[in-house]
């Protein structure tokens, strides 16, 4: 299936990500040298390894790409498709270096690979790939909380990330902030509350910020906020479902959700968590109470709705299809999905996109404060909470007192409540979303020239970038 979405690609996605960048360069003032130095990828690390697997000795291709060591340490996903290759991880890791900059995320980009399609394997087997992999990345010292930092992406997740979290530590016995070398970990292995949400939730945040706003909606003939939209997404792995379920919860519809085997339709809106548990349960998302089959699952993109929601892989929004997508606005959960031809015939149609290096931040923001929490060793509000309820109950108590009056029990509930750190970690990601999307819009809306708002988000970058570059010098 993989391998049928990379044959599509209509050229190198690299190149794409280099293309976007160089139409964005154009509005900044930054010399030629310095651009040079910050679209190129630094480092590709492609290795073969040998593991010993039921059906014998296989020997695997795999890759590390470090795009830009300009913040350190670098970071971004290990991805385990067969359609992987150089020139994927290679245009991944930019996307990294990008995004980080665009949510004021002190790292540099790298992008990671392993060219296996996980489901042909056992547990076991995947084990033994990862922690292979793992060593190859610290022979080469593409690994460690203060160089390289990965995380879960396509095919990978908390299962995998503790995998490499303990091979790292074994090879380096004593390293106090040995778990800092990945992110996206189990609870139990130095995870982070609100990890593994992280991305869809961002993703909710960035288009609800979007959506709010009147004088944008109005060009799309939309009436501002998420109530009531028509939402499709495309993919129910980790960044499709949790989008699909804040969609609900924030009140939207979510009319059709797409995955490989087929998608289903339901203009009353899909019970999210019911369909999860429905393909977990019959191995497939086809044949949902209530819901129309629709196949081959592509066409569910093309269906009318106010928000598409590409969260499965990169190139499917293409020259092919680009014409019949009826969606007023898509929002880039996965990386690359809409190739810059399919965007070319969509900014024509007038159709509003989100993009991936903003509207997908959300994991590498969450992972971030992982890795702030396994660098200090202790867990955000730890410390505080209970102090805070002290102080807040005390106070309650005062102007209940005071003013002969009480609080109604829910409001009590939520001023007692001291901040624990799943809501810390989901305030400081509603707040980094909201501020992004602020960032890009002013720059995009400042400057009449910038044509749409990826080239906003790309100039933004650039100029965080470069500056951190002109700041640093240039090592003779
Ligand atoms: P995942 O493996 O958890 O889920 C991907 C889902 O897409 C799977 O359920 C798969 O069956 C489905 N899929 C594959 N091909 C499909 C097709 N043609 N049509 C419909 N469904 C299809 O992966 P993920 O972590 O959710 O990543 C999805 C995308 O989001 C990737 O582009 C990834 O780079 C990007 N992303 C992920 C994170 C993260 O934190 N996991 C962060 C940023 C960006």
């Amino acid at each position: 299936m993989t391998n049928k979405i990379s044959d599509k690609r209509e050229h190198s996605f690299f190149g794409d990500v280099v293309s976007y960048f160089e139409r964005a360069a154009r509005y900044t003032k930054h010399p030629a040298g310095l651009l040079d130095q910050i679209k190129c990828c630094n480092s590709v690390y492609r290795m073969k390894f040998p593991v010993r697997l039921k059906e014998g000795i296989k020997v695997i291709t795999a890759y590390r790409a470090e795009h830009s060591q300009h913040k350190m340490p670098v970071k971004g996903g290990i991805r385990y498709s067969t359609a992987v290759n150089q020139d994927e991880v290679m245009a991944l890791a930019a996307l990294m270096t990008y995004k980080c900059a665009v949510v004021d995320v002190p790292f540099g980009g790298a992008k990671g690979g392993v060219c296996i399609d996980p489901r042909k394997y056992s547990e076991v087997e995947l084990e033994q790939i990862t922690r292979r992999y793992t060593s190859e990345l610290i022979r080469k010292n593409f690994i460690g909380p203060g160089i390289d930092v990965p995380a879960p992406d396509y095919g990978t997740g908390a299962r995998e990330m503790a995998w490499i979290a303990d091979t790292y530590a074994a090879f380096n016995p004593g390293q106090i902030d040995a778990i800092g070398c990945v992110t996206g970990k189990p609870i139990s292995q130095g995870g982070i509350r609100g990890r593994t949400a992280a991305t869809g939730r961002g993703v909710f945040y960035g288009v609800r910020e979007a959506v709010n706003i009147k004088d944008d909606m109005k060009k799309l003939g939309l009436e501002p906020g998420i109530q009531n939209k028509k939402v499709i997404v495309q993919g129910l792995g980790n960044v499709g479902y949790y989008t699909a379920k804040f969609f609900q919860q924030g009140g939207a519809d979510v009319i059709a959700i797409a995955e490989y085997e087929g998608a289903i339709y339901d203009k009353n809106g899909l019970d999210v968590d019911e369909v999860f548990k429905h393909r977990k349960k019959s191995g497939s998302i086809l044949n949902f109470k209530n819901a129309k089959n629709i196949t081959p699952s592509e066409k569910a993109l093309e269906m009318a709705c106010d928000i598409l929601i590409p969260a499965a892989l990169e190139n499917q929004i293409n020259s092919g299809n680009a014409k019949r997508i009826k969606a007023k606005i898509i929002g880039e959960a996965a990386n690359g999905p809409v190739t810059p031809e399919a965007e070319r015939v969509l900014l024509k149609k007038g159709v509003f996109i989100i993009p991936d290096l903003y509207l997908n931040a959300g994991g590498v923001t969450v992972s971030y404060f992982e890795w702030l929490k396994n660098l200090s060793h202790v867990r955000f509000g730890r410390m505080g909470k209970r102090y805070d309820e002290l102080v807040n109950r005390t106070l309650v108590d005062s102007i209940e007192r005071a003013s002969g009056k009480s609080l109604s029990s829910k409001n009590k509930e939520i001023i007692l409540h001291g901040a624990g750190e799943e809501d810390l970690v989901n305030s400081g990601l509603e707040e980094t979303m909201i501020n992004a999307y602020n960032e890009i819009r002013e720059t995009w809306k400042s400057n009449k020239k910038i044509p749409d708002l990826r080239t906003a988000t790309f100039v933004v970058a650039i100029n965080k970038i470069a500056n951190s570059y002109i700041a640093l010098g240039i090592f003779p």
